[in-house]
């Protein structure tokens, strides 16, 4: 045989199989999503995501703290309102007394090491679900989406979030939140991650069930990219760069690990975040119930697969498994 043939040699041993990585797994690679709801006691199982709740804040010292002691670095907020009057700007998103700014402003007393970052969209709070403004005939209009989620972005960082994550898509608001952020004061203050290429996917029913968040009519697809667009997902992270985005972001990240492998290439001198959707997370959990598969080794090879692609930081709600399972 030819030396050139022989490659066994060099992953025969479990340390040198790990070297063959060109980076290894760490816990603060981790980002865990948490549903916060305005029912300050709420501890509510959320059926089509398994282990997750939605939480009131009174909760959150119960539920947070013991993932703090394993080594949780990060989180990110989503607020599920259940009892707010919503309106077509999505009012409540920013309200002083709703569930993400009063969860901010706990989280930051309780954990000053936790690193906070928020979803920023007006579904969850618009009348209409929608991720922005819209004109009368429900096509989005921009320039005061825009606003509205730069002013909802800005009163984020002012509660004390660390990092702002907008997922809205809405064209130019990475500009928008930025400047808004600058103008305020906050420019050196508050990290800016865009959700730069995100998919009008399958995989975020069991979110919408979580939050409540789906349109009440029509769809997204004007704003979130269709799956098969490679080309415009590449110029959206190009842009989101050029706009002023700290970290880019894909989602979801399983089907599109090619995209996460462009994102890697054209903003090489960003952090690069996925998002492991509750579709792909659900989806893990059947297949290991079906006996398709151990739900461990699954779990990491899908998250090893997004680093291989490129990725530096990985929303997922497994985050509590691997506290452990990195350990
Ligand atoms: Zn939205």
């Amino acid at each position: 045989m030819d030396i050139s043939s022989i490659l066994q040699g060099g992953y025969q041993h479990p340390l040198s199989r790990s070297w063959q990585a060109k980076r290894q797994l760490t816990k603060s690679m981790f980002m865990y999503p948490i549903f916060i709801t305005d029912d300050e006691n709420a501890s509510d199982e959320i059926s089509s995501l398994p282990g997750q709740r939605r939480w009131g804040i009174n909760k959150l010292e119960s539920f947070i703290g013991p993932l703090v002691q394993k080594g949780l670095a990060s989180v990110i907020l989503f607020g599920v309102p259940m009892k707010c009057e919503k309106d077509p700007s999505g009012t409540p998103a920013d309200d002083p007394n709703g569930p993400v700014i009063q969860a901010i402003k706990k989280l930051r007393s309780l954990y000053p090491e936790l690193y906070i970052a928020c979803d920023v969209c007006l579904c969850e709070y618009t009348s209409h679900g929608h991720c922005g403004v819209l004109h009368e005939d429900g096509t989005i209009n921009t320039e005061p989406s825009v606003q509205r989620i730069a002013d909802v972005a800005l009163n984020y960082a002012k509660a004390g979030a660390h990092c702002v994550a907008p997922s809205d898509m809405m064209d130019g608001r990475i500009k928008g939140i930025k400047r808004a952020l600058i103008d305020a004061g906050y420019g050196n203050k508050c990290t800016l991650m865009s959700y730069s290429a995100k998919f009008a996917s399958a995989l975020y029913g069991p979110f919408r069930d979580a939050a409540g968040s789906a349109p009440s009519f029509g769809n997204r697809k004007c704003y979130q990219l269709p799956p098969a667009a490679k080309g415009l997902a590449r110029r959206a992270i190009q842009r989101d760069v050029v706009e002023g985005a700290d970290i880019i972001m894909v989602k979801p990240a399983l089907p599109y690990l090619d995209i996460i492998a462009d994102a890697a290439e054209l903003a090489a001198d960003h952090p690069l975040a996925c998002y492991q959707v509750s579709g792909e997370f659900a989806m893990i959990h059947a297949g290991a119930r079906a006996g398709v598969y151990d739900l461990r080794t699954m779990a990491f090879e899908s998250v090893e697969s997004m680093v291989r692609a490129g990725a530096t930081l990985i929303l997922s709600y497994f985050t509590p498994e691997f506290l452990d399972w990195l350990s």
